[in-house]
């Protein structure tokens, strides 16, 4: 009886997706999909944290290989003109 109950548990998801795909005459999946299957699609999913460097005029944080946000400058030569903030 707990076998059953968990296989029903298992196959809940298709289940809900098959009376779906019935509803709509969409193409029905024959099997779920495995844990490792899923797994392995995902393994390619993660995020990773942007870097940072700090810009040799002013020491403000900015993107590698880009003008700095800050000061306008990139190696040392003034690209871009920066408005100062008002008070
Ligand atoms: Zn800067």
């Amino acid at each position: 009886m707990l076998a059953i109950f968990h296989n029903l548990l298992l196959t809940r998801k298709l289940l809900t997706l098959n009376i779906i795909c019935e509803r709509y005459k969409m193409a029905v999946p024959k099997r779920r999909q495995s844990k490792s299957r899923s797994r392995k699609r995902r393994s390619h999913d993660a995020l990773t944290a942007p870097v940072y460097t700090s810009c040799t005029n002013c020491g403000s944080l900015s993107r590698p290989h880009s003008v700095c946000s800050a000061c306008g400058t990139y190696k040392g030569v003034q690209i871009l003109k920066v408005k100062e903030k008002k008070k």
